[in-house]
Formats: C-alpha cells, structure tokens, sequence
C-alpha cells in the first residue's frame, strides 16, 4: 500500500506548526508565506525555519491567523541527524541569540567542507554558489543541491541528494551539530516547547526510537509530530501510540517547504489521533 492510497484527507486543516520560508530553504518568502496561510483559512501558524526566526521580522500578521513563534533546530544523536523543533518561543530571548550563532557557524563550517567535497566531483567554486542560491538564508544543503542543478551537474534536487548530499552519502558532513538535550536547553530557556520533528524520517527501527524518546523525555522534551506531511496511517498510529506511551503531546506539520511540492501544501495533512494536543496551550482566547 503506498501513501497515496492510505492517506485519509480531511481537507485543509487549521493549523500548521512546521513550515518553511526563503529564511532557510523554503521558496516562499515569509510575507508569502502567512499570506498563503491566511488565504487557506489557517488559525494557527508556525513558521519553523532551520535554525533561524529571521522570518519573524519579516512579517505582517493577517488578521485571523495567529502566529506560533518556532524554529527548527538540527542535531546529532548517535548516528543519526535528527531535528528538533522548538514552539512558543521568545523571539528575543538571549538563548534563542546564542543558539542560532552556535548553528550559523556549524552551518558554515559544514558548507566550506562540503564546498570541498564537491570539488573532488569536479564541482567548482561550489561554496559561492551555494551562498548565492541560499542569499542570505540558512546556508543548508538544499542551496548546494540548487546550485548543481542550476550548473547542470545533476538533472534535479532529488538527485543530487541521491548522489551527493542526502544521508550517508558523500556530502553529507556531519560536524558541529549540538547533542539533543542541548538543543531541548536552548528552547527552554527561550520559553518554548520542544517537539521532535518527522520521527519517521530518521531511519530508526522502533526500539532505536523508544531509546531515543527515552532520552528526549528524560531531556525536557514535550511533544511529537505525530503527523508530518505525507504519511502511512500506520505511522500515524505509531506515533500516537508512542506519545501515550510516554506522556507527550501530539503536534502536526506540513513541513511545507514550496508550492512545486505538488502533493502537500499548508494545513495539509491525514486526520489526527485521539491525544492531547501541544497547541491548545495556544489557543485559549487573547
Ligand atoms: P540541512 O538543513 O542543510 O541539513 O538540509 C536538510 C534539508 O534538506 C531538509 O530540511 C530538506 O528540506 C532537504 N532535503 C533532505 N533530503 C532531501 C531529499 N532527498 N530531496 C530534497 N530535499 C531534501
Ligand atoms: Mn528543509
Ligand atoms: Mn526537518
Ligand atoms: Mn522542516
């Protein structure tokens, strides 16, 4: 059974609590971003940019929606690069500073050395590419996967991740990235909550998971996304299962990054479990 046929839509859903603008990798810019939340009847929004809330300064608020200051943070656990989003955040607290200053530099470390790497493939002059595509955003390996489309030297983004740049392949240079318990400090000392982003997307077995959520409980870690862009019902399950299992809340996301993403878009996902949920702390009435 493949996702298509198991998915169960319930139409454009009112909140989004993952999400990406051209502050990081995303290809909408923030403004474009809440407008098109706004145009499908979203309530409530996070906009969950790679170690950046750049996007908040970048942003009138539609009347109508409501905003969840987020981030997403990457980090390392084991082998595994694993992502950790943090919600509620306060966008000046000086934790949130020091904790996008200690990615932004593990992000550029990482870019000279995959800048390196490609050189080996015969790419050139990789890392300024890279800059040029990324203008200014989260410098991320999407922006080097743009830049060897744009070049010619791979057909398209999927493929360079294929080759080059997704897990376990050669430009996949894992350096600099915290440990998850001092990205789950870093939110909560900006006042937020930490939710482990796309538990299905880390190639773990299900016992490497519960050591993992073990860990992230123990750590200050509150919430799941139980639901994450596209997704077996079975997966859902799972992780709803797991949440109970360990006393954390349910959280859901698109993980939109673009338009082009045909398949998905804000406020899209498959109906929701039975379980508490880590935005009606934000809903109560302002
Ligand atoms: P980085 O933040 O630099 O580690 O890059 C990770 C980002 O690359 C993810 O957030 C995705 O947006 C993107 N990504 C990861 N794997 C793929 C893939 N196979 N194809 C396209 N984009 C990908
Ligand atoms: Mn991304
Ligand atoms: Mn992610
Ligand atoms: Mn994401």
């Amino acid at each position: 059974m493949t996702w298509r046929s198991a998915i169960v839509h319930c139409g454009a859903m009112k909140f989004d609590l993952h999400c990406h603008t051209t502050a990081s990798d995303g290809t909408l810019t923030p403004q474009e971003l809440v407008d098109r939340a706004h145009s499908r009847d979203l309530e409530l929004l996070s906009i969950t940019d790679h170690d950046s809330v750049e996007a908040y300064r970048h942003i009138t608020v539609p009347t109508g929606l409501r905003l969840v200051p987020g981030v997403e943070f990457s980090c390392q656990w084991r082998k595994y690069s694993i992502h950790i989003v943090g919600l509620g955040i306060d966008l000046d607290a000086a934790a949130l500073d020091e904790a996008i200053t200690h990615q932004t530099l593990a992000r550029n470390h990482r870019a000279e050395l995959i800048a390196e790497r490609l050189q080996k493939y015969g790419v050139q002059d990789a890392l300024d590419g890279a800059l040029r595509e990324a203008a200014g955003a989260t410098l991320g390996r999407p922006h080097f996967a743009r830049h060897l489309v744009n070049t010619g030297f791979v057909a398209n983004e999927s493929i360079a991740f294929k080759k080059f740049l997704g897990a376990g392949k050669p430009c996949d240079i894992k350096v600099g990235w915290p440990s998850p318990d001092t990205v789950i400090d870093w939110i909560r000392a900006a006042g937020g909550v930490a939710v482990l982003a796309h538990p299905g997307r880390y190639g773990m077995t299900r016992t490497r998971l519960v050591s993992f959520l073990e860990e992230f409980r123990q750590w200050g870690g509150e919430a799941i996304e139980v639901v994450s862009g596209r997704q077996l019902p079975a997966e859902t399950r799972q992780f709803a299962e797991l949440c109970r299992r360990f006393g954390l809340q349910a959280s859901a996301g698109s993980d939109f990054h673009s338009p082009a993403q045909t398949w998905l878009d804000l406020g899209e996902f498959s109906t929701l479990p039975d379980i508490p949920l880590v935005w009606s702390r934000w809903l109560e009435p302002q």
